[in-house]
């Protein structure tokens, strides 16, 4: 079990206020990637004091922090996930905006290679694909 995002943030010294808090909370229980509206109407269900203000400068200053990830899927919306998710991949529908996770092993081992073949260690990367859904041919 790793640590939750307001205790993440605490460790790293920011000062946590209630709204703060509130935001963190949501994060926390999203296990999807929201973007700054969707964070604010999630957060203000649970506080309406909260402003889109808000919620943007607290993502901006956790992303800082290295608490959460910024993803940018080419439609000019940024999006937020927790840092500390297990490493995976993400699939874009383009139709929809549904963003899909998948994690390929040999994906991973693939790229390792390449790196490795360019005289590097590999520490990291991120993999966006981007897709239209494959229509079914009609039956009958
Ligand atoms: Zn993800």
């Amino acid at each position: 079990m790793t640590d939750t995002i307001i205790t993440r943030c605490e460790a790293k010294g920011l000062r946590m206020t209630d709204q703060r808090r509130t935001i963190a909370a949501v994060l926390q229980d999203s296990d999807d990637h929201p973007d700054v509206e969707e964070l604010y109407a999630r957060a203000s269900a649970s506080d309406p004091r909260i402003s889109i203000a808000t919620v943007y400068r607290t993502v901006k200053l956790f992303e800082e922090a290295g608490i959460l990830d910024k993803l940018e899927f080419g439609d000019g919306r940024a999006r937020y996930e927790d840092a500390d998710r297990e490493h995976h991949d993400h699939l874009i529908d383009m139709n929809s905006g549904e963003v899909i996770e998948f994690c390929d092993p040999e994906i991973e081992a693939l790229q390792e290679k390449i790196a490795e073949k360019l005289g590097y260690r590999l520490k990291g990367h991120k993999l966006e694909l981007y897709g239209v859904p494959i229509k079914k041919p009609a039956r009958g």
